[in-house]
């Protein structure tokens, strides 16, 4: 008799959840990317980038998950070499070569992103770096990619929704600039 999983949410619905991480990630002035690492269709990490609030550029929303998932296999005595390759990837935008060549050293099963990242995709749109790799993990992009692209183009203007207007700082001389993100 096969048995019927009762509630088994769709890589849309996952999205979803990951679509809030990146509007959180806007709210605290990041770059809005979301992620969500999911094992046994449960969430075990939610990330977003941490870039400004650590002055480290490598603290992508998918290496602060990574770092979760090695907390909750410690805390659990779990191999997280094992967990790592039963797990599956939901993340706002497409990973960055780095991001992507981490997930693919720990052999996750699946990658599903939102919008294609013009400037650091690793996936296919800089680098296609799957290739150098034994690709047996699923990819999946463009699952809700326009929601995606409307937060990094909001980050873009400068759209800070939660920054009321008495926090910014009045008196400095911006003399023009604007602040770079990667
Ligand atoms: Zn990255």
């Amino acid at each position: 008799m096969r048995r019927t999983i009762i509630l088994v949410m769709d890589n849309s619905a996952w999205m979803d959840i990951a679509l809030q991480k990146a509007e959180e990630s806007l709210r605290a002035g990041e770059v809005p990317v979301g992620c969500l690492f999911i094992y046994n269709n449960e969430i075990i990490a939610t990330g977003n980038n941490t870039v400004n609030e650590t002055c480290n550029a490598t603290r992508h929303a998918e290496i602060n998950c990574i770092d979760q998932v090695l907390k909750f296999c410690e805390d659990k005595s779990m191999d997280y070499k094992t967990v790592f390759r039963n797990l599956d990837v939901i993340v706002t935008v497409e990973p960055c070569i780095m991001c992507m060549s981490a997930l693919l050293q720990l052999q996750v099963r699946s990658i599903v992103y939102g919008c294609a990242n013009d400037r650091f995709g690793g996936c296919v749109s800089v680098l296609e770096v799957p290739k150098f790799y034994d690709p047996k993990v699923a990819i999946e992009g463009n699952v809700k990619g326009e929601a995606a692209m409307r937060l990094l183009k909001d980050f873009y203007k400068g759209v800070n929704p939660n920054v009321p207007q008495s926090k910014v700082k009045k008196g400095r001389k911006t003399k023009g600039t604007s602040s770079t993100q990667e």
